[in-house]
């Protein structure tokens, strides 16, 4: 069967991992997690100290950059690989609501985004890969045979993400998490480089009502036919 690139991009908290995870498994392909990186740099910056509430020193960050080394390693037990930050697993500490809330103001800086953005099209090259993030579609792989557009409102969104956390034991409300998805939803749809925008060629789920495999099922009739056509 063709290999192809599948895109998939959306508001954060629209399934979109779990269903890039459900596909991927399916289809023998790659799955990458871009968020999980722009994550890693945030958790780095928090560690070093360079971001806090209100205080973001960006120039070092950007000088420390080309030290960073990001990586995938695969977990056979878990089913999918897990994000190394200078060979530590950081699988867990990534996932904080403070990560969360830091991450889109690492994400709009520039010289971020491009060391992310050639790291992911290098894992891409050889296609068979299903990658999500917020710009797949419309920078790294501008040319990706499939584009999926996830979105959910915001409420639903944040009830997600709150059980998620709940369930791993962290101590958050509902309110706090839903500000933190209506915040993000801001900073990546309105920053300057590389905002949240559908691509032209993208098909839009909005997945408020459907269930995990309602919306796997259709997924996979929209790559059975790109596969068929390409
Ligand atoms: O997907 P996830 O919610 O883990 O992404 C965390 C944040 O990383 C997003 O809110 C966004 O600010 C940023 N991001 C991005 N571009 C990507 C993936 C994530 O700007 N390709």
């Amino acid at each position: 069967m063709k290999k192809i690139t599948i895109a998939i991009d959306g508001f954060s908290s629209t399934g979109k991992s779990t269903l890039a995870k459900q596909l991927a498994k399916e289809l023998g392909y790659v799955y990458v997690d871009t968020g999980a990186m722009y994550r890693a740099i945030t958790y780095f910056a928090m560690q070093k100290q360079l971001i806090k509430t209100d205080f973001f020193d960006k120039k070092s960050l950007t000088e420390v950059l080309p030290k960073i080394q990001l990586e995938f390693k695969f977990n056979a037990d878990l089913g999918f690989a897990e994000m190394y930050l200078n060979d530590e697993n950081v699988e867990k500490q990534i996932r904080t609501i403070e990560v969360s809330n830091f991450v889109s103001k690492v994400a709009e800086v520039s010289e971020v985004r491009s060391k992310l953005v050639e790291q992911q099209k290098e894992m891409g090259k050889n296609k068979a890969i299903v990658m999500d993030g917020r710009d797949i579609g419309t920078v790294v792989f501008p040319d990706a045979e499939l584009k999926i557009f996830m979105t959910a409102s915001a409420e639903t969104r944040a009830q997600r993400r709150f059980d998620e956390l709940q369930q791993k034991g962290d101590d958050v409300s509902y309110e706090d998490v839903l500000k933190n998805v209506v915040e993000r939803d801001y900073i990546d749809t309105h920053r300057e480089d590389s905002p949240l925008v559908i691509a032209d060629d993208a098909i839009e789920i909005d997945n408020s009502y459907l269930n995990k495999e309602e919306q796997f099922a259709a997924v996979l009739d929209l790559v059975n036919d790109v596969v068929k056509t390409n």
